[in-house]
């Protein structure tokens, strides 16, 4: 199928479901949380009875993403579930949503997103790996559907759009990313405002933490792999959360020679002991560092991927330069 019969298929599923249920994946970024909303108000304006469930988990989300308020959210299953036309966006993979629920046989499931190692487990799929973001992909569904752009589903896709991109700088950054984005501030969107709100702005700790992870900063294969390893009693001692680790990845892949950035933090939660959430970047496109994080379990984009691990952090170490060192 191609990408445009994918989108008609999506459409028309859209156009014939009454009740739906939207999700994404869990730890949810701008653009899972901007295509989630963005999608919920599309469906609401065309008159559709739509939901959002993330888990309670999730909540309180990221501070960049403060400004976001869910009025319709669920964090347990509708009792009409099976129902529901449901929705998932950003998410490549569903063991990334790990709620029973929603793994049920007999749920109806839309796949929709840009993730090119997407496992296509929906009922239908619309899996577009040149979209910069998939909010995109919402932003094209909007205008088949003949959906009015109002300033907050600019806002909302602007928001996937800006983040996914990393301010339009990534390699994914296309001139149908540029287009969206001229287009969304027509129709609203303070571009200054959500960068202040974004990157700007944000808690004192946030800065702690990243400190600690540039004091620690460990270069390997003559700079080749770049890699900070955050520790519990780093979080503990600057009364960071863990979701204050968003974005250090990101000034580590700013160091020279660097072609993969590795940012290793330990998991807070009590149940959750002895892991190590991985967060990889590539820098030149020389690696693709989804085969490195598929190669732990888990996933993403060929320029910025994730896994969690068991392993200690010297085995990561050694199993990451091999990995990348076998790449280039
Ligand atoms: P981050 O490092 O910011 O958590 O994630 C970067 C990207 O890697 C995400 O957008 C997502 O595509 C992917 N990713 C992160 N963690 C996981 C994971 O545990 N499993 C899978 N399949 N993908 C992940
Ligand atoms: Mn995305």
């Amino acid at each position: 199928m191609t990408v445009s019969t994918e989108v008609d298929a999506v459409v028309e599923e859209i156009r014939q479901a009454q009740k739906l249920l939207l999700t994404t994946h869990e730890n949810p970024d701008g653009d899972a949380l901007g295509s989630l909303l963005g999608m919920h108000w599309i469906l609401q304006q065309l008159g559709k009875d739509s939901l959002m469930y993330m888990s309670p988990d999730e909540f309180p989300l990221p501070y960049e993403y403060r400004f976001f308020t869910f009025d319709d959210l669920v964090g347990a299953p509708p009792d009409d579930v099976n129902d529901r036309v449901v929705i998932f966006l950003d998410c490549g993979n569903i063991d990334r949503m790990p709620v029973d629920f929603l793994q049920r046989d007999g749920i109806h499931i839309l796949n929709v997103d840009h993730h090119h190692d997407n496992t296509r487990f929906g009922t239908v799929n619309l899996v577009w790996p040149e979209a910069s973001c998939t909010a995109e992909i919402v932003f094209g569904l909007a205008k088949e559907l003949g959906v009015e752009i109002t300033p907050k589903i600019a806002h909302a896709l602007y928001v996937g759009l800006v983040t996914d991109t990393g301010k339009f700088m990534y390699e994914n950054t296309t001139p149908a990313a540029h287009r969206m984005a001229a287009d969304l501030i027509d129709a609203g969107v303070d571009a200054h405002g959500v960068y202040r709100r974004l990157f700007e702005d944000l808690p004192f700790r946030r800065l702690q933490l990243l400190s600690r992870a540039l004091e620690k900063l460990a270069r390997y294969d003559d700079g080749a792999v770049t890699l900070a390893a955050l520790t519990r009693a780093d979080f503990e001692e600057t009364g960071a959360l863990e979701t204050d680790s968003e974005g250090i990845v990101d000034h580590l892949r700013s160091v020279e020679h660097t072609k993969v950035a590795v940012l290793v933090r330990e998991l807070l939660a009590d149940d959750r002991r002895g892991l190590s959430k991985v967060s990889l970047r590539a820098t030149d496109g020389s690696v693709d560092v989804s085969v490195i994080a598929r190669e732990l379990g888990g996933g993403g984009h060929r320029q910025a991927a994730g896994a969690t691990t068991e392993l200690s952090l010297d085995q990561l170490v050694e199993l990451i330069r091999a990995k990348v060192a076998a790449q280039r």
